[in-house]
């Protein structure tokens, strides 16, 4: 990373995005001084001839220019860890991998090709990783050198160095875009807003506000805003009226878009791309196999708009969305059998994403439960209407069941539901796990649990 040569820079989390960034400031010609509390990571890091060293002891804190956190360490909320704590009462500002990589990009090599690299940065509440994957997919199926990285498993500093043309693709999380001390993408997305990380950010007004952040002071070129929430709805029109309608590209699936503006939105299974109240594009999203459901066809939309904005021929993405595998764990086909299909949205840990995937598919066998988040189940009432019976997992299987407006069953295991919902189903059901919970009482996290449910069902079938 550059813009720090010669500086001190305190390093505080040492895994993949934070030893990333330590070699990137070393290479950049900063020293950085590194430290996790996990003796392990320590140990990694000075392997690779780190410097780790106690950064609450008396002055190494005060000695740095900022300090680089880890997207797992709270800074605020719940309660900031004590050496962000003495970090800010010393005046060191604080900074991430993200804001580092936004500064080195404005005084790299990088921003002397004669085609700088273009970032598309991915931000909102569900769909983040499977737009940013979509547009990484879009982009390299139309022979551009794209290359995905930020909140999706490869820290931006893991990237190769972009190419003339090339395109970086990052998702980034509300964490991530809360302090990142630069933030200059060249196309942000923000996909929808729906109650989840409040407990981290003082309730949904500081959420929002922390994906804001991504327009208000990146100032993109172009904005690529979900508007069926009153959040996006908020931020496309102040956009609109700030930067001119151009800049700004709507996109909804639940209604038809009229703006004079530019937008893009779903009916009926079709997409259609307006442009000053001109069609300018159109695909039919029925038959795209990998993108099932209203919310996936927002994720479309976004990464349509954005491939547009790169200068993509509408029937390129269109051929290039039929070839999207999808991503693990959500949305996810994982078999198929005597005409039950079994659908694994371990990522659905939270209630709006499960009411998604349960609007995604007619008759389901609801496998669910978990961990409950803050909030309750409340939401997921009305919502459930295709759901023929649900099979309830988890350590409080039988209090989550209770909140239900369907018939549930407890089964607590994974391998109990599984087998209870395929001896149930009949041909032209969805087996479909959507937890709606966090995972953390049965398994380590949701990919654990989605290859649990994976193997349950091969096992079965
Ligand atoms: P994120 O990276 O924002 O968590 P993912 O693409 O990993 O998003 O999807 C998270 C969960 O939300 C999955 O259960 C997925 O099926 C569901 N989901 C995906 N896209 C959307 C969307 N646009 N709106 C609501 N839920 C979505």
């Amino acid at each position: 990373a550059q813009g720090h040569a010669g500086e001190r820079v305190a390093v505080l989390g040492l895994g993949r995005s934070g030893l990333a960034a330590a070699r990137a400031l070393r290479a950049g010609g900063a020293e950085p001084l590194c430290w996790d509390d996990n003796p392990a990571a320590r140990e990694a890091a000075e392997a690779e001839g780190l410097l780790c060293t106690d950064l609450l002891r008396g002055g190494v804190l005060e000695s740095a220019s900022a300090l680089i956190l880890s997207p797992g360490i709270p800074h605020l909320y719940p309660a900031p860890n004590p050496v962000v704590a003495a970090a800010l009462e010393a005046g060191v500002p604080l900074d991430n991998d993200i804001g580092l990589f936004f500064r080195s990009l404005a005084t790299s090599d990088w921003a002397s090709h004669d085609m700088p690299p273009r970032v598309v940065a991915v931000t909102g509440s569900n769909g983040k990783s499977t737009t940013a994957a979509l547009i990484h997919h879009i982009l390299g199926e139309s022979g551009r050198d794209s290359q995905l990285a930020g909140n999706i498993g490869r820290g931006v500093f893991d990237i190769d160095p972009p190419g003339d043309g090339a395109v970086v693709v990052l998702e980034l999380s509300s964490y991530q875009t809360e302090l990142a001390r630069a933030l200059t993408p060249d196309i942000a997305v923000f996909t929808n807003l729906s109650p989840d990380h409040l407990d981290r950010h003082a309730g949904r007004g500081g959420y929002f506000a922390a994906k804001r952040r991504l327009f208000a002071e990146g100032a993109p070129d172009r904005a690529v805003i979900g508007v069926d929430e009153t959040e996006g709805q908020f931020l496309s029109n102040q956009l609109s009226e700030a930067r001119g309608d151009d800049r700004v590209i709507q996109v909804s699936v639940t209604r038809k878009l009229t703006s004079a503006g530019w937008h893009v939105f779903v009916r009926k299974g079709f997409l259609t791309e307006y442009r000053k109240g001109r069609q300018v594009g159109a695909a039919d999203l029925r038959p795209v196999r990998g993108l099932p459901g209203a919310h996936n066809h927002q994720n479309a939309c976004a990464a349509w708009a954005v491939a547009r904005s790169l200068g993509l021929a509408p029937r390129v993405i269109e051929s290039a969305l039929h070839s999207f595998p999808g991503l693990p764990h959500r949305s996810q086909v994982v078999a198929e059998s005597g005409g039950v299909t079994f659908v694994n949205d371990s990522k659905a840990t939270n209630v709006d994403s499960a009411a998604r995937a349960l609007a995604a598919f007619p008759r389901i066998r609801w496998i669910c439960g978990g961990l409950e988040k803050e909030g309750g189940l409340d939401a997921l009432r009305g919502q459930t209407g295709a759901v023929v019976k649900a099979y309830v997992i988890g350590r409080e299987a039988a209090a989550f069941a209770m909140q239900l407006d369907v018939e549930a069953e407890i089964c607590t295991d994974m391998a109990t539901a599984v087998a209870r919902a395929a001896a149930d189903a009949a041909p032209g059901d969805t087996v479909l796990l959507a937890p709606a919970a966090a995972s953390f009482d049965q398994y380590d996290n949701f990919e654990q649990r989605g290859a649990d449910f994976t193997a349950m069902v091969r096992r079965h079938l």
